[in-house]
């Protein structure tokens, strides 16, 4: 829904998941100069144009920026730095936490998504899928301020008239008092509230379910869970039907990967098509297609119209499989395995956001300023990782946070004291070559860490001062198991 009618734009939002963070990062130190008074002409333009009839100068003049916000023109012309496999997307996206925060919202809000089930016809693990993907459950609803955001997007650069209309309508929004203004804030393209509609799509979609009076995507959960659910039905969504399941091609079965060309469940059957367990294909989807993300050596899928309708809210299949195998981990209450049946095709998985959010402050811990842990691997990081392999001489250095990387960096630091540190070297072993400020390679070399001992003072030198100076650290190992270096006594 998102950006579909935006087909660059959604090539783009797939191609780099979710993490508008990065882009914003991008967009500081890409973000063009943009003059302001050619954006108040722009602006003073829009007010009398038809796209903005419907707006009441009152509105129109009261949110009117002051100013236009480059980094929104950065965001959206965006090139990531780096390619993203499929498994390095899912794991992202579908792990441990997310399957948990979803477990909880199916109870806390068990009652809601049964009236939604019964009003719309949508299964509640599917509405859940796409809260849980478009806005980690109501968490994470984007902070740029929207009449900011579109107003610029409207002045300058490419979809001028695309964003107009989006600006308008978002005005219209306030206007009609669905949404206070100042939750009006979102991602840079201008989706917003945990379903990150766009505000076209609020106007056609959104619906007030807790009886209110008001649409507040924003701030009701019974609104946002009840739009989502009106969304998907509205796309076609057929009531009792799976989205689709993993199952196993038979040995030598080769055919393209092909969503769309839907056939009966009878003729996959008769093609030796099984469940990825072994088991024979259920009858309960009316016709499904063919889909392998990763190619015929990967998972494969079977996938009906419902998978089409959470394609349809961002159009991008890696995002829509997503929302369909958080939704089966959630009614499987499994959050302790989040990978599908068949492994994907490569020797080194893909991580979750607590794996990413340890790597990244081990990366800190090495001086790489990366900005925040936030769990998203974004270009900031993926530029450090890839130089601290290069300075280790970890082959390749591809800037890639997996597995392998995960261990390097990180180690493991619960079973045993043979592991040395937390890069998983040996104790007493020396960095292959250490980054300038790389404190943690100071702390490599002295290592001797036991396991249970999670606040341990370790002396180092710093590496630049020239003094002999030394600072003490302790290693401190949060709730959320990642060890951090505090300092213990500076200035002594
Ligand atoms: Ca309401």
């Amino acid at each position: 829904m998102r950006l579909s009618h935006l087909s660059t734009l959604s090539l783009l939002t797939a191609a780099i998941g979710l993490s508008f963070a990065s882009t914003a990062q991008a967009a500081q130190s890409d973000a063009p100069n943009l003059s302001n008074a050619q954006f108040q002409q722009c602006l003073d333009g829009l007010k009398n144009s038809s796209k903005f009839r419907d707006v009441d100068s009152y509105t129109f003049n009261n949110y009117r920026p002051s100013q236009p916000d480059p980094s929104v023109i950065a965001s959206l012309n965006y090139q990531p730095e780096f390619q993203k496999d499929v498994w390095d997307y899912l794991s992202s996206l579908v792990d441990t936490e997310r399957v948990d925060d979803g477990i909880r919202a199916n109870r806390q809000w068990a009652d809601t998504l049964r009236k939604i089930e019964s009003r719309y016809g949508v299964k509640a693990e599917h509405v859940l899928g796409v809260w849980g993907v478009e806005s980690n459950f109501g968490q994470t609803l984007g902070k740029k301020p929207l009449f900011e955001s579109l107003a610029t997007l409207s002045c300058f650069d490419r979809r001028q008239s695309y964003f107009q209309g989006e600006y308008a309508n978002a005005l219209k929004i306030v206007q009609n008092g669905d949404i206070a203004p100042s939750d009006m804030t979102g991602s840079w393209a201008g989706a917003f509230g945990q379903t990150q509609f766009m505000p076209s799509t609020f106007l056609e979609l959104a619906v007030d379910f807790d009886g209110d009076g008001r649409r507040d995507l924003v701030n009701s959960v019974p609104d946002a869970l009840a739009s989502t659910a009106n969304f998907l039905d509205k796309r076609g969504y057929r009531s009792g039907e799976a989205w689709g399941y993993e199952v196993k091609l038979p040995s030598g079965f080769w055919a393209a990967s092909n969503r769309k060309d839907k056939k009966s469940m009878s003729h996959w059957r008769n093609q030796g098509l099984t469940l990825a367990n072994g088991s024979p294909l259920p009858s309960d989807l009316s016709s499904a297609g063919l889909l392998l993300p990763a190619g015929p050596d990967g998972p494969a899928f079977l996938v009906g119209k419902n998978f089409d309708t959470f394609y349809s809210y961002n159009a991008s299949e890696s995002y829509a499989l997503a929302i369909a195998h958080l939704s089966d981990l959630i009614t499987r209450e499994s959050s302790s395995k989040t990978d599908f049946i068949t492994a994907w095709p490569t020797d080194d998985p893909g991580i979750g956001r607590q794996e990413s959010r340890a790597i990244q402050q081990a990366l800190l811990n090495a001086g790489y300023d990366i900005g925040a842990v936030d769990g998203i691997i974004g270009d900031n990081t993926r530029t450090a990782i890839q130089q601290y392999q290069s300075s280790r001489g970890i082959f390749p250095a591809d800037g890639r946070a997996g597995q392998k990387f995960y261990r390097a960096i990180v180690g493991n630091t619960t079973h045993n004291n043979s592991y040395g540190n937390q890069y998983g070297q040996p104790a007493n072993s020396r960095p292959l070559n250490p980054a300038p400020a790389d404190r943690m390679g100071q702390l490599i070399q002295q290592q001797n860490t036991t396991p249970n001992s999670y606040s341990q003072p370790t002396a180092i030198s710093p590496s630049n001062s020239g003094t002999t100076r030394s600072m003490r650290y302790r290693r401190v190992a949060g709730t959320d198991g990642v060890i951090k270096l505090v300092r213990i006594d500076e200035g002594s």
